[in-house]
């Protein structure tokens, strides 16, 4: 629980407020720009919400917070959304994406994603990449569009509370064979760096680097589900794929990102760092761009 005392004093005054416990994940800040803006270590809010819709995301991001560091008053606090995550990112023909907030301090806040979808006879076949804490409300909610019927684990970092998520709804666990120690009970495994088609509209691309089991999944050709692989960044605005992030092998991510160049995103929705919508072909020029600063950085070459 957030405390007043504790306020930092980079904070907009108001009702809304950041306190010392910040771990600096981001969270706040990816999912309500408007209102939560980073201070270099911590986070704070920068405008104080005004009216229903700002007050209702402010108090989303406040729920989103993996360590409770985003108090309000209590008044405010009582009008909490039950509704809002998963929260609505895209739709598609294939299915809809959500954004599944509740994130976990296990994952260092990293985002859920949430993939709504239906197989040919009606029955739910949704999807959860990564996992966000586990959440009594989030679970009703998820539980009212058709539950879970797979979570894909994007690497070794991010699995957070899988183990009662697939529980309470049964579902099936992935996660690569190279990560697979993080979450030893998950049912089925990916092997090797080559695609792995598990439905029409899913794809698994391998993507080792950041961790030796990371993946990126792409529903219906144009989502990236990117885990710690890459982001989109704002200084300078671009995709990330980050070196100072990589806990693994850093050449071997960058090969993982020129193996990426030849699809068409249109949205990349990362495990950490901002999400961002691409124009047609768009993708390609980013990433190629992203290719040339990291040869360029200090020890770029290989
Ligand atoms: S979500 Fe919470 S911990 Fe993360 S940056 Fe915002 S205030 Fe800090």
């Amino acid at each position: 629980m957030a405390r007043p005392e504790q306020r930092l004093a980079a904070n907009t005054p108001g009702p809304f407020y950041v306190d010392r416990t910040c771990i600096d994940c981001g969270t706040c800040w990816q999912f309500d720009p408007a209102h939560f803006a980073p201070t270099g270590r911590t986070s704070h809010v920068w405008a104080q919400p005004q009216g229903e819709g700002e007050t209702r995301a402010a108090l989303m991001a406040l729920q989103a917070c993996p360590v409770a560091a985003i108090g309000t008053s209590r008044e405010l606090l009582a009008r909490s959304p039950a509704d809002g995550f998963p929260a609505p990112v895209c739709s598609l023909p294939a299915g809809a994406v959500h954004y599944g907030g509740w994130a976990s301090r296990k994952s260092f806040g990293a985002s859920s994603w949430l993939i709504t979808r239906r197989h040919a006879d009606g029955r739910p076949n949704n999807v959860l990449i990564d996992s966000p804490r586990w959440s009594g409300a989030l679970a009703r909610r998820i539980g009212a569009l058709g539950g879970l019927q797979r979570i894909l684990l994007s690497h070794r970092d991010d699995v957070a509370d899988h183990d009662t998520w697939a529980r309470h709804f049964g579902a099936e666990r992935w996660i690569h064979t190279a990560d697979a120690d993080a979450a030893p009970e998950a049912e089925h495994r990916f092997e090797g760096t080559e695609a792995i088609t598990l439905d029409d509209d899913l794809l698994v691309l391998p993507v080792p680097g950041h961790t030796a089991g990371s993946v990126a999944v792409l529903f219906a050709g144009q989502v990236l589900f990117s885990g710690d692989h890459l982001w989109w960044g704002e200084d300078p605005p671009g995709v990330v794929a980050s070196r100072r992030y990589c806990w693994w092998d850093w050449w071997e991510q960058v090969r993982s990102v020129e193996r990426l160049l030849d699809l068409d995103v249109r949205w990349l929705l990362p495990g950490h760092g901002r999400w961002h919508r691409f124009a047609p072909g768009e993708w390609r020029r980013e990433l190629e761009a992203t290719l040339a600063r990291l040869v360029e950085e200090p020890g770029g070459e290989p």
